[in-house]
């Protein structure tokens, strides 16, 4: 199997290059305020060899890390990725749904679904051998470069804003990171690490921009497509930039292109009520003027989607679907899922959880349906504090 990176925009192919980020000619298009334009999606170019093996292979043989654009040896060893995909009981009876599952991605190295991007990434760099990776991020991305950067041997630079949950500054700091806390918001630490990096050099992380970002985050469609043995029907998924989104459209996507699936299954994007710019853009079939992120959902306030255009163009393509929820509802999907399963997620993760119990009514009764857990309560615990009583 062999790789190349194409705009989906334009159609152009290009050579996977550590330079390349952003197709030259379509991000000339950038407006201020806007996803960005130009993002790069990674092709798979097989063989007839390929095509005869996937097409005949079982769901259970399949090995996600043979779908990724970086050989095998480069990854670093620290266990990235296939998570549990588990069955809760209690909120299988309580909701009605015999066929509801939990991907219980808070179980990676550094405790969300972040890893997958900076394994994929941390891999690219040695392979071209770059030592430094510089990464803006609201928390989880950094503490996950961070860790994963530590098991590669990378030096990792990061911009996070200074208001960002505690423990994923102590987290980072902890794996040996260089933090810079950004007085400002999320894009203008984004704005400060692409400075970092012309007048530094390193490979950059940010999301949406490395096209690496949306392939390595493809893992958790593939896992998911082995454990179950095929296609889900329906996967919940929190939004805030859209790459976890479109990383498991791209994922399923690539199955249907192997010849292993025959659809991708109905994606729906959970987005914070306060965050909410690729639900609006969805239905209004453009993006507008960015309003100012609020949620209680650290991980999901974002004002400006980096992978927006791209998320909006993978729902249309399959009947996706976008869900608002308040941040009560985010409150008290943590509590419920928690408290019916034992899973203990992030106010992000949780609304995942608040999308689907909003149309769980809606769904038919035997659909087997995903929700990503994408992060663990514990990364942020001031924000859980709130859906509980301390004891006096
Ligand atoms: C980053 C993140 C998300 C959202 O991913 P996007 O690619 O920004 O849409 C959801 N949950 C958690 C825990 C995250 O860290
Ligand atoms: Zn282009």
């Amino acid at each position: 199997m062999t790789f190349a990176y194409r705009c989906p925009q334009c159609g152009t192919s290009y050579q996977i290059s550590a330079e390349l980020m952003l197709c030259p000619s379509c991000s000339r298009q950038q407006r201020p305020h806007r996803p960005l334009a130009g993002i790069l999606e990674t092709v798979l170019q097989p063989d007839g060899r390929d095509t005869q093996r996937y097409r005949e292979m079982s769901p259970a043989a399949l090995d996600p890390l043979e779908l990724l654009p970086v050989g095998r040896q480069h990854f670093p060893a620290i266990p990235v990725g296939n998570t549990p995909l588990w069955q809760p009981e209690r909120l299988r009876a309580l909701y009605k749904k015999p066929h509801l599952y939990l991907k219980d991605d808070t179980a990676n190295p550094t405790g969300s679904f972040k890893d997958r991007a900076s394994f994929l990434v941390a891999a690219f760099a040695r392979k071209y051998g770059l030592e430094r990776v510089v990464v803006a991020s609201t928390g989880n991305a950094a503490s996950s470069m961070a860790g994963v950067g530590a098991a590669a041997g990378l030096e990792v630079v990061i911009f996070v804003p200074r208001n960002a949950p505690r423990a994923k500054l102590v987290q980072s700091l902890q794996c040996g990171a260089q933090v810079v806390a950004v007085d400002g918001s999320y894009d203008q630490a984004s704005a400060l690490s692409f400075d970092f990096v012309k007048s530094h050099g390193g490979l950059c992380r940010n999301t949406g921009y490395n096209p690496l970002t949306i392939e390595g985050k493809k893992t958790a469609a593939l896992e998911i497509y082995r454990d179950l043995g095929g296609v889900p029907d329906y996967v919940f998924v929190p939004v805030g930039d859209g790459v976890i989104l479109s990383g498991i459209y791209k994922g399923f996507e690539d199955l249907v292109t192997l010849g292993m699936a025959e659809r991708v299954p109905t994606l729906i994007a959970c987005q914070a009520r306060g965050s909410d710019a690729i639900s609006r853009a969805f239905t209004e079939g453009e993006f507008t003027d960015p309003r100012t992120p609020g949620t209680i959902a650290d991980s999901i306030s974002v004002g400006v989607p980096a992978a927006g255009v791209y998320a909006v163009r993978c729902l249309s393509r399959n009947n996706g679907r976008c869900v608002t929820v308040s941040d009560a509802e985010i409150t008290a999907a943590q509590h419920s899922l928690a408290a019916g399963s034992g899973l203990f997620a992030e106010p992000a993760a949780a609304a995942a959880m608040a999308g689907f119990t909003s149309v769980a009514d809606t769904l038919p009764r035997e659909s087997r349906i995903v929700l990503l857990i994408t992060g663990s309560g514990l990364k942020d615990i001031d924000a859980a504090a709130k859906g509980v009583e301390m004891p006096v």
